[in-house]
Parts: C-alpha cells; structure tokens; sequence
C-alpha cells in the first residue's frame, strides 16, 4: 500500500485517470445541467402564459355574464315601466342585489344623472352623477363598462356596469347602474389556485399593484394612488397597456418565469409570475443526486485504477528488488506475476536472465575451488571445508582428522619421465584417493605433490587404518602413461583432535609435522596421532 502511493508511475497514473474522470463527468454534467434548465424555463414560460390567458378568460367570462345581469334588470324596469318609481323599482333592486351577490350597489339615475332609485328607503338627497362616463354612456343609449374607480357611496375601489331604460316613445329615460368590488376580481384571481407555485396580481393602468396573491396581506387596503408602479419588466409593459411574457426579475427581486396582458375591457392588467427556483426545484434535486452517483461512481472508478495500477506497478517494484537483490548476490526465487500485461514478459525474462546469472556463478565459484589438473578440491577449498567440519562436530564433540599424503622424491618422477608423465601419476593419484574415502570424506590437492584428506568422525584407529591402507595401495599401484609404467610410494602424516581444544590450522599442522617425521623415518610410511588436552598428537 504505501510504497505503491509512493510510486511515481502509480501516481502519476492515478492523477491523469483522475483529472480524466472528473473533466469528461463535470462536463457532461455540466452540460446536461443547463440544457435542462434550458427546456424546463421555456417550458415554464408557456405553463405560465397558458395560466394566465385561463385566468384572463375567466374574467371576461364572469364579466360577460355581469353584464347580462344588468342588462335584464335594466329590459325588467324598463318593461314594467317602473325605473322612476321607487315603490316599484326599489323591490326590483333589492331582488336583483339578492339574487346577485356579485354586486354591491344597484341604482337607477334619471336622465339628468341624479339617482331616482337605490336600494335604502331614506333616500335622502339625490346624489348627481351626472359627469361620470358610466351615467353618461348610458344615457346616451350605450351599455358601458366602467374602469374600477373609488365609489362615492361605498369608498372602496369599484367597477359600475351600466344599461340604458328607454321610454315608451323610444327615447333614453334612465340608466341602471350595478355596481360590483374590485375584491370579486381578486377573488377570482386569488382562486386560480397557484397555491406556491407563484403569484398572481392585478396591476392597474400605471403599473401599480392592485392586488396581488404574493402581496395580499400588506398592500391590499393601501391607496392605492401612493404605490410606485411596479419595477418590473411586467409593469413597465403593463403601464404601456403591453403585454408579454419572459423570464425576469420581479418587484421582490426574485427570478420569475412570467406572463402578462393588458385587459382592455376591465382597464386592468393580470400578471402571472411563475418562480424559477419553485420550477427548478426537481432539477437541483437531481442534480444533487447526480453528484452524488458520480461521486460513487468516481470512488469505483477510482478502486478500479487503484486495483489496476497496483497490478502493473507491483511487478515493477518487484523488479527493481529483485535486481538490487541480484546485484548483491542473492536472487533466491523468481519474481513469477502474472498481470496479463507486457510487463509478464518482461518479468519472465527477467528470471530466467537471473538463473542464468545465478548458475553461471554458481559454476564459476565451483570451477574455482577446483584444481584443474586432478579435479579434486583446491587448497583454499580443503581450507574453508576442514574449518566448516570443525565446526559442524563442536556441538557433538566429534573427532575429526586431517592426512597430509606427499608423493616420495617425486622430483625424480619428473626427471625420469617427463613432466606430462607426473601429471599422469598426479592423477592416478587422485583417483585412488576418490575411491577410497568414504562418503562425507573431502579429498583435496593441497598443492605440488601433496594431497589432503578429510575424514569425517572417524576415530584415530580408522584413519591410521585408512592412511596405511592407502599407502600400501599407491606401492602395489603401477601409474602408466604412454608405454611407460612407473611406480611411486607415499608418505603419509595425520593428526586427530576434537574441535573443543584444536583449530583447523593445528590439525593442518600437525599432520604436516606428522608428514615430516613419516619422510624422516625413510619414506613410504604412516605417521600421526590425536591430540589431547594442551598436547599434541604423539606419533605413533
Ligand atoms: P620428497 O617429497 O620425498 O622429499 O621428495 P620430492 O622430490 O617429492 O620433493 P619436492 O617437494 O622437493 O619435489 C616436488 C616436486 O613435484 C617438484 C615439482 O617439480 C614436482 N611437481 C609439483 N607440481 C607438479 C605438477 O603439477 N606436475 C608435475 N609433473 N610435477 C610437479
Ligand atoms: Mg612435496
Ligand atoms: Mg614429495
């Protein structure tokens, strides 16, 4: 885990994996993001533009129908001839009013404009009406639709609908007023049940707020004559008695979807806002849950690159100890990954190659320890293995034994036949030695013409056997080369000695003094012995 953080290759690998990852998903995100947001605003503005023509025909529908109402009041009074007498016409009104609760005031005005009739008994003094446009209209033979304006008698905003009552002869006798709240606008506005989706108002001919579902608690009752007009793209339109619809900021700062219209026949306009956020609410929801998957997403990812690298960075590191090992000379199994990758080759290559090298040394240190001439172990070999026994039998306390065997005036040899015909004799030699030590027994050149032989745990009386044996076997031996055949006697000198109270070099002293006195007694002869405590072998 953490020298793989600490590779260049791992991070570097995991870094553009990483940066690859999140630039593709951040911007196809990105890109998914605003083109929804896109097509979900435009959406918006047509939802709210088909709101509001709904909400727009349905106050024309209900005015259409108002002025229905008063135009059958006004054919009734006019039929029974009864809009100048209050006796008659008054029960008319009161019905009227009764039956139509979306009125507040009914009245008939004669045709100087002072009203004749209302709904009270105590008409007190006629009120002239004379110079608003609904009397005039009306007695001028037109039915008439007022904008809304303050009512007089009620002092509240009010729209007057009006119809002409002719005489018997065809002239223009009276007018029926019906007068209705701007509140059942409002109301019916209010009932278009946007409920938070957003706001609805009513905007008056300069743009002001009349009534507005999003403002309705504070700004109702206010004078309305006092309300800047709306700073707004609605209200700036509607002031212009424009309508239209758009995305824009509305008078409370908030980003709206909106639509509006200018309402000719009431002198009002109707704005519909729709709030973006409201609208984009899912689309953040899923865009909060599509970070979150990708997030997952890229954590897989993520354990997928580690999980990768790991596997092709692994065999690299592998290899990189594997070779520092080898350097230093110790490679002891092959690295042997698989990654399903080049690298295995690599790698597989890499341990055969070590192999090789490791036979290759092998072979050389074993050649090195090797006299060339006989093959038998050199004298830096016989040093290493008699030290090696040594230590091997100190736990046990076993003996060990070292001999010394020199060839007698060996010199002579060589004068007598030739070099190559002491070689010959050399190995001769060597071979008897081979073939008569035991197993475990090491059999060496010590150099020149003097051998050496280690026995293992062999006892002073088995290896003065084995070296009078040996003796007794080169005399009876006849060395031959080429036609000649020549004979040659040893003398052998050995010495025994546990390892508690000798070194290899005592023993290899010893046995050569033994050696000594073996060519001082005449040749072809034994000598040696084991050592005891603080004294050398005797000879014997
Ligand atoms: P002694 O040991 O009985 O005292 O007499 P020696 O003649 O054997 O004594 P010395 O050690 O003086 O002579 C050894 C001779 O062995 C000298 C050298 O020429 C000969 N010799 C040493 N190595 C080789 C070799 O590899 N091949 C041959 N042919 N002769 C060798
Ligand atoms: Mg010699
Ligand atoms: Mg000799």
């Amino acid at each position: 885990m953490k020298p793989l953080l600490r590779s260049k290759l791992f991070q570097r690998q995991l870094l553009a994996f990483l940066g690859l990852a999140f630039f593709v998903m951040a911007t196809m995100g990105g890109l998914a993001y605003f083109r929804a947001k896109a097509t979900i605003l435009d959406r918006q503005v047509e939802v709210s533009a088909l709101f509001m023509s709904g909400i727009e025909r349905h106050l024309l529908g209900w005015l259409g129908e108002r002025k229905a109402d008063i135009k059958l009041l006004a054919q009734v009074l006019e039929l029974e001839r009864s809009a100048m007498d209050p006796g008659l016409a008054r029960p008319r009104l009161k019905a009227f009013l009764a039956q139509k609760p979306d009125f507040v005031d009914a009245f008939v005005v004669d045709a100087q404009g002072l009203v004749v009739v209302n709904k009270l008994e105590t008409s007190q003094k006629r009120t002239d009406l004379s110079d608003r446009d609904y009397v005039r209209a009306a007695l001028e033979g037109k039915s008439f639709a007022s904008s809304y304006f303050r009512g007089r008698m009620l002092g509240s905003m009010v729209f007057a609908l009006s119809e002409p009552i002719h005489g018997p002869e065809g002239r223009v006798v009276a007018a029926a007023v019906a007068v209705f709240s701007l509140d059942r606008l409002v109301a019916i506005v209010d009932n278009a049940a946007l409920q938070d989706l957003g706001a609805a108002s009513l905007l008056d001919g300069e743009g002001r707020i009349i009534s507005s579902t999003a403002f309705r608690e504070s700004r109702r009752d206010q004078d309305l004559a006092k309300e800047e007009p709306l700073a707004s793209q609605a209200g700036r339109q509607l002031a212009l008695h424009q309508g239209g619809q758009g995305r824009y900021v509305n008078a409370q700062g908030m980003a709206v979807v909106g639509s509006y219209s200018w309402i000719e026949s009431l002198g009002l306009g109707l704005v519909l806002e729709l709030s973006e956020a409201e609208a984009l609410r899912p689309l953040a929801a899923l865009l909060g849950f599509t970070i979150l998957f990708s997030a997952i997403i890229l954590l897989i990812l993520l354990g997928m690159a580690y999980y990768l690298s790991a596997r092709l960075v692994a065999p690299i590191t592998s290899l990189i100890e594997a070779t520092s090992g080898l350097m230093a000379g110790h490679y002891s199994r092959p690295i042997g990954l698989k990654t399903g990758t080049e690298l295995d080759r690599l790698v597989a290559l890499f341990d055969q190659m070590a192999e090789t090298v490791m036979d290759r040394e092998a072979k050389l240190r074993e050649n090195a320890a090797r006299d060339s001439l006989t093959g038998l172990y050199n004298h830096g070999r016989v040093d290493e293995f008699l030290a090696l026994e040594m230590r091997r039998n100190r736990r046990s306390n076993g003996i060990v034994s070292f001999a010394m065997i020199d060839i007698d005036h060996f010199k002579q040899v060589n004068d007598n036949y030739g070099h190559l015909a002491g070689d010959e004799v050399l190995k001769g030699l060597a071979r008897i030695l081979e073939a008569n030590v035991r197993e475990g027994d090491l059999v060496g050149r010590f150099g020149g013409e003097e051998f050496a032989v280690i026995l293992a745990a062999s006892p002073p009386e088995v290896t003065r056997a084995f070296c009078e044996r040996l003796r007794l076997l080169v005399a009876d031996t006849v060395f031959r080369f080429e036609d000649l055949e020549m004979r040659v006697t040893v003398s052998i000198g050995w010495a025994s000695a546990r390892p508690t109270i000798a070194e290899a070099v005592d023993l290899v002293r010893w046995a050569d003094q033994a050696l000594y006195e073996a060519k001082e007694s005449g040749r072809n002869a034994v000598r040696g012995g084991q050592a005891s405590v603080g004294n050398p072998p005797g000879i014997g």
